[in-house]
């Protein structure tokens, strides 16, 4: 397929070089052009500009950080849908409100562009490693035609229903990410406060009923006070917001994510934004006076 990718960030990058090593052929574009030249060592196509890289594109890809960023990008001046063709499908893969998914979507058809939202959960790993789970929001027909690329980025890809379904779901998933970060960092604050090896500790709860996969791959780094990112506690910052708002829209009450939106909110709050999400440990070792 000719695929038009915009946004080569951390999660981008790998993304857009699988899709180049299935076969398809890649145009893409970000505004650093560091990136840009990346993709094109790994086979695709150094695109100058969104509408470049849209040209000729029969599936268009953006993996942005916010939606201030897809709605500049896919509704700007000079956007995605100023330049694709009737029957261009976008698979917006970033993480943004429910929302903009659904203005998107609208603003979309006026043009006869179809639309899924396609938010993904696996970190910068299951990026690298072509094994992220992806949750799919929009029509079922257009996400049967996504579906070959999205195979090729993903392991675990379900439709789960219309436009915006994808982010609400996203959002289930980072408020039980940002939970399980918030108690791991308390359990080695804990071990180590009681004189314990908090590595050998996580080990054994890595065998036990708490196993998780953040124990399973970040248990190491966490205790060695590694938070180079990986996803930004900015990023997650953002991603609670989006949760705290859908919870209010829905007239939910979700008393833990609340907490945990605090905690994300002091981490960026103590200067950590641009570290990893596992530095959520700071903020609870800070609150121990460690
Ligand atoms: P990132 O900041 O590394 O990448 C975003 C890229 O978009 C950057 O390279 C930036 O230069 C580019 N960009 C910004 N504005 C642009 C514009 N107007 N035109 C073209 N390019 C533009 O972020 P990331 O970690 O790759 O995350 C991307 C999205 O995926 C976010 O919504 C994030 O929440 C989500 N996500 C990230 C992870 C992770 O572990 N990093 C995991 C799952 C989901």
């Amino acid at each position: 397929m000719n695929v038009g990718f915009i946004g080569l960030g951390i999660m981008g990058t790998p993304m857009a070089g699988h899709l180049v090593a299935a076969g398809h052929a890649v145009g893409g574009y970000d505004v650093v052009p560091e990136a840009v030249a990346k993709l094109a060592a790994a086979g695709g196509r150094a695109a100058s500009s969104v509408a470049d890289a849209v040209e000729g594109a029969e599936v268009v890809i953006t993996m942005l950080p916010n939606h201030p960023q897809v709605e500049e990008v896919v509704l700007g001046a000079g956007g995605v849908l100023d330049n694709a063709k009737p029957g261009t499908l976008l698979v917006d893969m970033s993480t943004i409100r429910p929302e903009t998914s659904i203005e998107v979507a609208k603003a979309a058809q006026e043009k006869g562009v179809r639309v899924l939202d396609a938010p993904v959960s696996g970190g910068e790993a299951g990026a690298r490693q072509a094994a992220l789970s992806i949750m799919v929001g929009g029509d079922e027909a257009d996400f049967a035609v996504a579906r070959p690329l999205l195979e090729a980025v993903g392991k675990t890809i379900v439709h789960v229903g219309p436009h915006g379904a994808g982010q609400v779901v996203k959002a289930a998933n980072q408020l039980v990410v940002g939970g399980i970060y918030a108690l791991v960092g308390e359990a080695i604050v804990l071990m180590e406060g009681c004189g314990v090896d908090a590595k050998t500790g996580l080990d054994v709860l890595a065998g036990g009923l708490a196993a998780n996969r953040i124990l399973d791959l970040k248990r190491e780094s966490m205790v060695a006070r590694q938070f180079e990112p990986g996803f930004r506690i900015d990023l997650h910052h953002k991603d609670m917001g989006i949760a705290m708002a859908a919870a209010r829209q829905a007239d939910v009450s979700l008393p833990m994510t609340g907490l945990v939106t605090q905690l994300v909110a002091a981490a960026r709050a103590m200067g950590h934004g641009s570290l990893d999400h596992s530095a959520l440990l700071k903020v609870t070792e800070q609150l121990s006076g460690r």
